[in-house]
């Protein structure tokens, strides 16, 4: 019997059909979830039409408490949580504890901020006029999340969108509909009313993209994912000027500057090129590293790759999960490929892993290449897998031009000791979220998102909750 991913109006639903979820690191079915259509679809835009009015004129104060339970059920529910997430997207445990916890973080900085959903008053040049200025709920959103981060990408919506007082209708990517369907439970133990968030689990998502995009009903579509499925939603949503939000790929460039520490600069690329097997929007995908900084950033790059186990995620000793699905293993192979035969240096990796342990998931062993050119695949398209590509380079005008040289702008790094050159580098990058002398700048109180083709709109911070909101003006006359 398949698990039901049809929460609409209160109660879970069955469909006729239904898809298959399997481990990636193994190949193996672990459960069959319902396979929506367009219908479930349009009739979960109608709960969460209903449920509307209710919710939005419902006090900050009780939406909070709700968030605020479902953060404390999801932390009493993280080994739990974090074991399902290995087994249906395949990132080892300790990762998958940690997005948990990244998960749960939203859901309680955004009960702190739907009690912080200021207005303001204005001066008026007229002395019988006075300006209110309030921040309401745009209406009922539509969301698409992705597989990669499974369930912080859910909370990163559902938790602004229900302190700003939405409604909402989610649908996760195919591939992870299990963890999407444990994060619904907890909001509903947690007293979510009926209607007001809706799960509708599809294997095909053009049909429901398609409703999402021109049902009436829906104000907002909020997605993550490719940048090519997100610029099909924004032109299907334009002809009826729904608001988007996008969070969409990356091709961060990883600047190593000749005075920092190349021990330390390795350090970090080895922990953010490899998270998640490489399978993160803010990964890594260009590492420039200045000319005399090559041979000892090379060599404690390879060594601390030397060092990391490939394996199943729920084997504390491996460091390295499975890549999603067999596309996503050909793709990373053939970006390989091309960068050696163009004239790329192999130092380490560069083959599948398909024998013993391997065999029936989807791996690919951790790869280093040195002296990647601009000519190579690698250069431009987003990577996303364990593929650290290292790119030589003399001076600091010429990386900034290298870097900023994408038609992608959402995370990027630079490895300095000398602040002048951290802050010039740093604004001259057109990149939305800049780590300097540090790999993770993201936490829940920092807008997360990127320029150019990487993006509209923030999630996360203030402006995460800015996004579901209309600003409304009162002019009055007295
Ligand atoms: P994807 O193929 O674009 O899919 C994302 C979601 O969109 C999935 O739920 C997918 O459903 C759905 N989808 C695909 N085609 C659709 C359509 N025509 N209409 C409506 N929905 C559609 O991306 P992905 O492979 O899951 O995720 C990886 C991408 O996400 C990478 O590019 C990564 O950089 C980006 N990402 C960005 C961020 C960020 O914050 N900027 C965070 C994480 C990931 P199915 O699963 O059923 O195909």
């Amino acid at each position: 019997m398949a698990i039901s991913g049809l929460y609409i109006d209160g109660a879970w639903r069955e469909a006729d059909r239904e898809f298959e979820v399997t481990n990636p690191a193994s190949g193996e079915v672990i459960a069959t979830v319902s396979d929506g259509n367009q219908a479930h679809a349009e009739y979960a835009i109608q709960a969460a039409s209903a449920a509307f009015k209710s919710w939005s004129q419902s006090t900050a104060y009780a939406r909070a408490a709700i968030l605020n339970k479902a953060y404390g059920l999801m932390l009493e529910r993280k080994e739990e949580l974090a074991n399902l997430m290995t087994r249906e997207q395949g990132k080892p445990l300790k990762a998958a504890n940690n997005e948990v916890q990244y998960a749960a973080d939203f859901l309680r900085w955004f009960a702190e901020e739907a009690v912080r959903n200021y207005g303001e008053t204005i001066p008026s040049a007229r002395a019988d006029q006075r300006f209110i200025v309030r921040h309401e709920p745009v209406g009922v959103v539509a969301a698409i999340t992705p597989w990669n981060y499974p369930i912080s990408m859910l909370t990163r919506k559902l938790a602004p969108a229900l302190a700003a007082g939405c409604t909402v209708v989610l649908k996760p990517a195919e591939a992870t509909p299990l963890c999407a369907i444990e994060v619904f439970k907890i909001l509903i133990e947690a007293g979510v009313p009926k209607g007001v968030i809706n799960l509708v689990t599809f294997s095909k998502p053009k049909p429901i993209g398609e409703v999402f995009c021109s049902h009436p009903a829906i104000r907002k579509i909020t997605f993550t994912g490719s940048t090519a499925v997100g610029k099909k939603l924004a032109q299907d949503a334009a002809p009826y000027l729904k608001r988007v939000s996008m969070e969409l790929g990356g091709h961060a460039p990883f600047i190593v500057f000749d005075d920092a520490d190349p021990v330390h600069a390795a350090k970090g690329a080895s922990l953010v090129k490899f998270l998640n097997t490489g399978q993160a929007c803010i990964s890594p995908n260009r590492i420039f590293v200045q000319r005399k900084m090559l041979d000892p950033f090379i060599e404690t790059l390879a060594q601390r790759i030397a060092s990391m186990r490939t394996g199943n995620g729920l084997d504390p000793s491996n460091s390295i999960g499975p890549l999603v699905n067999q596309a996503a293993v050909s793709k990373v192979a053939n970006q390989v490929d091309d960068a050696l035969s163009k004239g790329a240096e192999l130092v380490t990796g560069g083959h599948a892993l398909n024998d013993g342990e391997f065999a029936g998931g989807h791996f690919y062993a951790p790869t280093l290449l040195n002296k990647v050119t601009e000519d190579m695949l690698i250069y431009r398209e987003e990577t996303f897998g364990p593929i650290a590509a290292v790119i030589p380079f003399d001076d600091q005008d010429e990386v900034i031009e290298k870097a900023n040289d994408t038609h992608y702008g959402l995370a990027a790094y630079i490895y300095t000791q000398n602040l002048s050159r951290a802050m010039r580098t740093f604004e001259a990058l057109n990149f939305g979220i800049v780590g300097i002398n540090d790999i993770n700048p993201t936490s829940a109180a920092a807008p997360f998102g990127g320029m150019k083709e990487s993006g509209l709109g923030r999630e996360g911070a203030r402006e995460g909750m800015a996004e579901y909101l209309e600003t409304k003006l009162g002019g009055f006359s007295v």
